[in-house]
C-alpha cells in the first residue's frame, strides 16, 4: 500500500486550509518570547503534542479554543507574513502544487492593523513563500481565502474586503468560519448576494457539525464548493438489497458536481465521523460526488496531505489510479483562472497516471 513518502512525490492541491491551523511550532516559540504570550508548552515537540492531543477531543467546540494561541501569534504584519510564507514553503515541501489559504482578517486586529493591511501582509507573506518554492525547485500556485467569522456579523464587511484585493493581492474566494450551530449560512446571505453579483467565488463550512439543514442552507446560499459536507451522507439510504437512494439535496449536489472538501482526520478529531474507516468519503467518492481531500489545520491534526492521501487510500484500499480522482478533482475546484488551471490539470493527469502503472513497490495498478 502507498505510504506518505509516496504521496509526498505526487502533486497534489490544497483547498481547505487555515492559516492560522498551520504555523510551525518553532515559529509560535519566537513569535510568542517576541510578544509576550504564554504558550501551553515551550518546545516545539511538545507544543505539537498539546495541539494534536487538545484537538482530539471529540468536539469542535473545543478544537476551536486551540486556535486563541496561533491567532494570538499572528497580529503584527511581520509575524503574518513569515507565518504564510512557511505555510507555502511547507506546502510545497510536500509536494502541493497550489494551495488556497484561508484566514479571517477579522481575528488579527489586536494590534491596530486595519483589515486592509492584514491582507495585504499574507499576500506579500505568500508571494514570498512562492519566491522561494521556485528558487528550491518546488514552484507552487498560492492564493488566500479570506473568511468572515460566523458567530459574527462583519461578513459583508469582509466581503467587500475581499472584493477590494481580489486582483492585487492574490484573494481567489471568500468562506464563513466557526461553530456552526445555531450560526447558519442564511445570517450571512448579504456578503454572499454582494459576492454573487461582483462575479466572485466562494466556499462555506457547512456541514461539518451542523445537521442536513445546514448543508440546505449552505446550498440555498450559493456554495459553490462545500467545507466539509460529511453530513451529505445523511441525505443518502441504503436499500435492502444494497443499492443507494439519494434525497433531493445529496442528488443536487452530485449533479451540479459541488466540490466537497473533505478533511478526514478533522472529521475525526472533532466527532464529524467516529472513525476514519466510518468516513463517508469513500461511498461518496463511489456514488461519483466531487470529492477533495484536504488537512484543515496541520498543525492541530499532526498532519500533511501526503498523510492524509495515504490514510484515505489505506483505510479505503484504493490504488494510485483511484487516489488520482482525489488529486484531479481538487485541481478542478481550484478557484484559479482557466489557463492555468488547465495548465496545472496536464502535469498533474501526467504524474498520476505514470504512477499508476508502478507504485513504489513495484506492483502494477
Ligand atoms: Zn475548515
Amino acid at each position: 500500500m502507498a505510504d506518505e513518502a509516496f504521496f509526498r512525490n505526487l502533486p497534489k492541491v490544497s483547498l481547505h486550509d487555515h492559516l492560522d491551523g498551520g504555523l510551525r511550532p518553532a515559529t509560535m516559540l519566537e513569535i510568542a518570547d517576541e510578544v509576550g504570550h504564554t504558550l501551553p508548552a515551550s518546545t516545539p515537540d511538545a507544543l505539537a503534542t498539546w495541539f494534536t492531543d487538545a484537538a482530539n477531543s471529540g468536539s469542535l467546540e473545543r478544537y476551536l479554543t486551540t486556535f486563541a494561541h496561533t491567532t494570538a501569534l499572528m497580529q503584527r504584519a511581520e509575524d503574518l507574513r513569515r507565518v504564510s510564507a512557511e505555510w507555502v514553503l511547507d506546502q510545497a515541501a510536500d509536494g502541493v502544487v497550489a494551495a488556497e489559504t484561508r484566514w479571517a482578517p477579522e481575528q488579527h486586529q489586536t494590534m491596530g492593523l486595519s483589515l486592509d493591511e492584514t491582507v495585504e501582509a499574507v499576500a506579500q507573506g505568500l508571494r514570498d513563500g512562492m519566491a522561494q518554492a521556485k528558487a528550491a525547485g518546488t514552484p507552487i500556485i498560492a492564493r488566500q481565502i479570506l473568511c468572515a467569522m460566523r458567530h459574527a456579523d462583519r461578513s459583508l464587511e469582509i466581503a467587500r474586503l475581499a472584493l477590494r484585493h481580489r486582483d492585487t493581492d492574490l484573494v481567489c474566494g471568500f468562506d464563513i468560519a466557526g461553530g456552526e450551530v445555531g450560526n447558519p449560512a442564511s445570517k450571512h446571505k448579504a456578503a454572499f448576494d454582494l459576492l454573487r453579483h461582483e462575479a466572485f467565488y466562494y466556499t462555506i463550512h457547512a456541514g461539518e457539525e451542523g445537521p442536513l439543514s445546514s448543508l440546505l442552507d449552505a446550498i440555498d446560499c450559493g456554495a459553490m464548493r462545500i467545507g466539509h459536507g460529511v453530513r451529505t451522507a445523511d441525505d443518502i439510504s441504503r436499500r435492502t438489497d444494497g443499492s443507494f437512494v439519494l434525497g433531493r439535496l445529496a442528488s443536487f449536489i452530485r449533479n451540479n458536481r459541488i466540490p466537497l472538501e473533505i478533511c478526514p482526520t478533522s472529521n475525526v478529531q472533532t466527532g464529524a465521523v467516529t472513525e476514519l474507516a466510518a468516513h463517508p468519503l469513500g461511498v461518496l467518492a463511489w456514488l461519483g460526488f466531487t470529492v477533495t481531500i484536504n488537512c484543515d489545520n496541520k498543525l492541530m491534526g499532526g498532519t500533511t496531505l501526503s498523510r492524509e492521501y495515504a490514510l484515505v487510500a489505506s483505510a479505503f484500499q484504493l490504488s494510485t489510479t483511484e487516489m488520482a480522482q482525489f488529486a484531479l478533482a481538487g485541481a478542478s475546484a481550484l478557484f484559479l483562472d482557466h489557463d492555468e488551471r488547465e495548465a496545472l490539470l496536464r502535469d498533474m493527469t501526467s504524474a498520476w497516471m505514470a504512477a499508476s502503472f508502478t507504485d513504489q513497490s513495484g506492483q502494477q495498478h
